[in-house]
């Protein structure tokens, strides 16, 4: 059973009329769950996060902050790119909530794989701070709750979203116990994410950024993730894997520069999920970006196919100059893992 909150509250996180994170892509997502007929898939009600879950991962003066948006008259810019309408505090208390809740479910058995349709996306909020159209950090309040309370020793978080999540690295670069693995246009915004930053103090290795030139697609994150991502997996031996989802690498996309079709974005989640059968994790999947609506759509579509196990054709991983650069980089670190690729 695949559980998946997609819920029309998150369109409620209004960015203003020209704003590429627009509430259309929860629409557009959200006609692939409705009418709910699909057996296999559980639709879930949106939940709210506590502010002591928020605390997990952000500063108390910061949420603060956000949350006296709530009462404001208009839009609030927090960043140049991230406004706030006043129900984004809420909109934002319930992705992350949603998030958490998937994630409790997972580890109880009571569904195999979650995925969380909701906005504002996460992966670049700070610890203080609201950048690049994320207000509060998803996945990495989830990875944090995960291990204050539902028992898990080590969340591995993986990012297909064409941006590096400088948010989600940050706030575990120091820590063994949640490793960050994230493929991403480079040089690009954020402009972190260069390969070697690869962790710090007992974080060392635990940070594995595979950052790319633009033009890549399909062939090339099969190489990416069949040999560094799945080996790194199955040496790291998370009881949890976080997927931040961004679909912002697909080729029609107009902020992005890769070259992904939507079945590539099946065939990476097939790989995500082989690694995560190998070690017995399940795996909850967090939207990022994507602003391509159908695109966006279309490519949502491929990846709960993959998580129904509707096999894709496969896409032969195809070689190139940066792989030998990451391999090189994260075999000090990996070397069981990487040594023989
Ligand atoms: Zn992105």
């Amino acid at each position: 059973m695949i559980g998946i909150v997609s819920d029309p509250v998150f369109m409620k996180h209004d960015t203003g009329g020209y704003h590429p994170e627009s509430p259309l892509r929860i629409q557009y997502l959200h006609t692939l769950f409705a009418p709910k007929n699909d057996p296999g898939i559980l639709i879930l009600d949106p939940v709210p996060a506590s502010v002591e879950d928020i605390e997990l991962n952000h500063g108390r003066a910061y949420i603060g902050m956000v949350s006296r948006t709530a009462s404001s008259e208009s839009y609030v810019d927090l960043d140049p790119d991230t406004v706030c309408c006043p129900d984004s505090y809420h909109t934002a208390l319930l992705a992350a909530g949603s998030l958490v809740e998937l994630t409790r479910m997972a580890l109880a058995g009571e569904i195999e794989t979650g995925l969380a349709c909701v906005r504002p996306p996460g992966h670049h909020a700070r610890k203080n701070d609201a950048m690049g159209f994320c207000l509060f950090n998803n996945v990495a309040i989830a990875a944090a709750k995960a291990i204050q309370s539902f028992g898990v020793k080590r969340v591995a978080i993986i990012d297909f979203d064409v941006h590096h999540g400088n948010g989600t690295q940050e706030s575990f670069y120091a820590r063994d116990d949640v490793l960050y693995f994230s493929t991403h246009q480079y040089p690009f915004y954020p402009g972190t994410g260069a390969a070697s930053e690869t962790g710090a103090g007992e974080g060392k290795g635990y940070t594995v950024n595979c950052p790319m030139r633009g033009g890549k697609g399909d062939g090339q994150y099969a190489a990416v993730y069949s040999y560094i991502l799945k080996p790194v997996i199955e040496t790291f031996e998370p009881d949890l894997i976080l997927v931040s989802a961004g679909f912002d690498a697909h080729a029609m996309d107009p902020i992005g520069g890769m070259q992904l079709s939507s079945r590539g974005f099946a065939a990476i989640t097939s790989i995500i999920q082989d690694s995560a059968q190998e070690v017995g994790a399940p795996v909850v999947y967090a939207l990022e970006g994507g602003y391509n609506l159908n695109a966006l759509k279309e490519s949502a579509s491929c990846v709960i196919g993959a998580l129904k196990g509707e096999r894709a054709p496969a896409i032969d991983p195809l070689y190139f100059t940066e792989l030998d650069t990451f391999i090189n980089t994260h075999a000090q670190m990996w070397p069981l893992a990487l040594r023989y690729v």
